[in-house]
């Protein structure tokens, strides 16, 4: 995972059959795998970045503060 700052990151498997959908947040950490075609479209779809970021713990108590 070297250079990568987060966001969604897509690939397939080594047969290439299955998508995997990586979630990672470095703000608060928070990480989900989604697989399959269907769930993945579906979770990509979602906007799962944005979504996330109006609920990020991190983003609640705000760069600055303390
Ligand atoms: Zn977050």
């Amino acid at each position: 995972m070297t250079g990568w700052v987060g966001g969604v990151q897509v690939r397939r498997t080594e047969r290439g059959q299955t998508p995997i959908a990586d979630f990672l947040c470095t703000a608060c950490g928070t990480y989900r795998r989604v697989t399959g075609r269907d769930k993945v479209r579906d979770f990509l779809r979602a906007n799962p970045i944005t979504d996330h970021r109006a609920h990020c713990p991190a983003n609640q108590k705000g760069p600055t503060s303390t």
